[in-house]
């Protein structure tokens, strides 16, 4: 009789993004769906931070107006969805308490992939235990308008680990955990939440910044006047 042996199963793979989303706007959402795409993620999770840790809780929309905004963004996505997991825990929302969290929820066969914009990985010394969030999960790195990919690694070896190695292709790199931090080449879009805000208190037009849904929801609030 014919043995089939059938391939052992890929592990499925969960995309993380968090953000202050405030609001979401079309650069996340296409950088969302590009490495959904590029990575063959099983599930993305947008997770807007009820509290960003440097961010004044006063300078900030309320954390269940920008997890409505999100929601309306996504829609019913079959591979995104967004997680409230940041507003059901008290004080700031740190990444690396998300993390665990998300570990312990899912079980250790997920892979799970962290994915944060150039700008916000350069700076990534002032997050707490930041050396430790490169032991437990991937990351996903994108291109960020008017931020130099060249600084990548230069930052992560002075700051994070001095022995990340160079991946084939410049794909990234890998850290000594076997973790790796790959670098996308998404769809470079010059759109940033703080110019969204900007237009809308100056009383300008957002129009195709961000989804529509989103647009109509800050006229009806009211926000950012
Ligand atoms: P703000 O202007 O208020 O600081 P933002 O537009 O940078 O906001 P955040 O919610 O702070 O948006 O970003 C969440 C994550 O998405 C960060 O890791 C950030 O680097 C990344 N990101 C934001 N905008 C873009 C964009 N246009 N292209 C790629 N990544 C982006």
């Amino acid at each position: 009789m014919v043995q089939v042996r059938s391939e052992p199963e890929a592990a499925p793979r969960l995309g993380l993004f968090g953000g202050t989303f405030n609001p979401i706007h079309y650069g996340h959402l296409r950088a969302a769906e590009e490495v959904c795409e590029a990575l063959n993620l099983s599930r993305l999770w947008f997770i807007p931070a009820a509290q960003p840790p440097h961010k004044a809780p006063q300078e900030i929309t309320p954390f269940a107006l920008r997890l409505e905004m999100t929601r309306l963004a996504v829609g019913d996505h079959p591979v995104i969805a967004v997680s409230d997991i940041e507003g059901r825990r008290p004080g700031k929302s740190y990444s690396i308490e998300t993390l665990k969290s998300i570990r312990e929820q899912v079980g250790p066969t997920w892979e799970l992939y962290f994915i944060l914009g150039l700008d916000a990985v350069l700076e990534i010394s002032t997050w707490r235990q930041y050396r430790e969030l490169f032991t437990l999960c991937h990351f996903v790195v994108l291109d960020r308008p008017g931020y130099e990919r060249t600084r990548l690694a230069e930052v992560l070896c002075r700051e994070v680990h001095p022995q990340f190695q160079p991946l084939p292709q410049k794909a990234g790199f890998q850290h000594p955990s076997g973790y790796k931090v790959l670098v996308l080449a998404t769809t470079l879009m010059d759109i940033s939440a703080t110019r969204i805000r900007r237009l809308v208190s100056e009383g300008r037009s957002i129009r195709y910044l961000l989804p529509d849904a989103v647009r109509r929801f800050i006229i009806e609030k009211n926000l950012y006047q």
